[in-house]
Formats: C-alpha cells, structure tokens, sequence
C-alpha cells in the first residue's frame, strides 16, 4: 500500500525503532508512547483492520503473536507482566489503517482504556 505509514515503515521508507523483526512481522518503539514500554508489532503484509482477518491469516497472527514474545523478553517486561490491544475502527481507537497491536508494559497499568 502506497500511502499507508505502517507498510512504510515495514520498508524502511519512514524511520522507525525497531525492537524485534523478521520476514513477517516487524515490532518497532511508538512514537508517542502511553507506557514506559509502548511497541507496535505489525504485519508486513498490509491488512487494514482485525476485521480483514481472514482463516488464511491465520499464521500472520501466530507470526504477529510469537514477536509479542520476543519483545516482552527483549523489553525486559514478560515476568512483571503487559498488556496487548488491538484497536478496531473509529470507536475503537484505530488511527492507522494498518492492523497492528500495541504491547504496553513497563509500569502497572490502570484500567484506563474504558
Ligand atoms: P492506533 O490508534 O491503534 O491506530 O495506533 C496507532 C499508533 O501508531 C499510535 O500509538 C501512534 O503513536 C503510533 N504511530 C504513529 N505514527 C508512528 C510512527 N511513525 N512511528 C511509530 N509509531 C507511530
Ligand atoms: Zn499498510
């Protein structure tokens, strides 16, 4: 996707942080962090919303889940604890027209996201 910020930051046209990637996904430090950990993990594949998830996505999302790993280990966060979320159209949150999920951790987390 041309014009989408994610697939170029998965190119490398726009910089970005990157905590962890390989051929599928790619996990990169949020530009405006909500917690002392705030990573997008993305992936490279451009699929807009979790709503565009289809069966045959289904090893993207095992992809996308096994780098939640990696970066909560490389964070430093997997013993105390994070939290995922994926944000999903207007009143869901979702900025960005390119699934990604969000891995917050590094403090203990209110129930802010009511
Ligand atoms: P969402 O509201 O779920 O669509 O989340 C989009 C997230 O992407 C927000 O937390 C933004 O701070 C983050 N973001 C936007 N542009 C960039 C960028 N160039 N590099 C890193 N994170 C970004
Ligand atoms: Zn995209």
């Amino acid at each position: 996707m041309k014009d989408c910020i994610f697939c170029k930051i998965a190119r490398g046209d726009i910089p970005s942080n990157t905590v962890y990637e390989n051929d599928k996904v790619l996990a990169f430090d949020d530009i405006n962090p909500m917690a002392p950990v705030h990573v997008i993990v993305i992936p490279k594949k451009h699929v807009a919303t979790l709503l565009d998830v289809i069966p045959e996505h289904v090893d993207m999302m095992g992809d996308i889940f096994s780098a939640v790993t990696e970066v909560a280990r490389i964070k430093g966060i997997d013993e105390k604890g994070f939290r995922t979320v994926i944000n999903c159209n207007e009143e869901g949150g979702q900025v960005i027209f390119h699934l990604h999920l969000h891995v917050l951790g590094g403090k203990k987390l209110q129930d802010e996201l009511a």
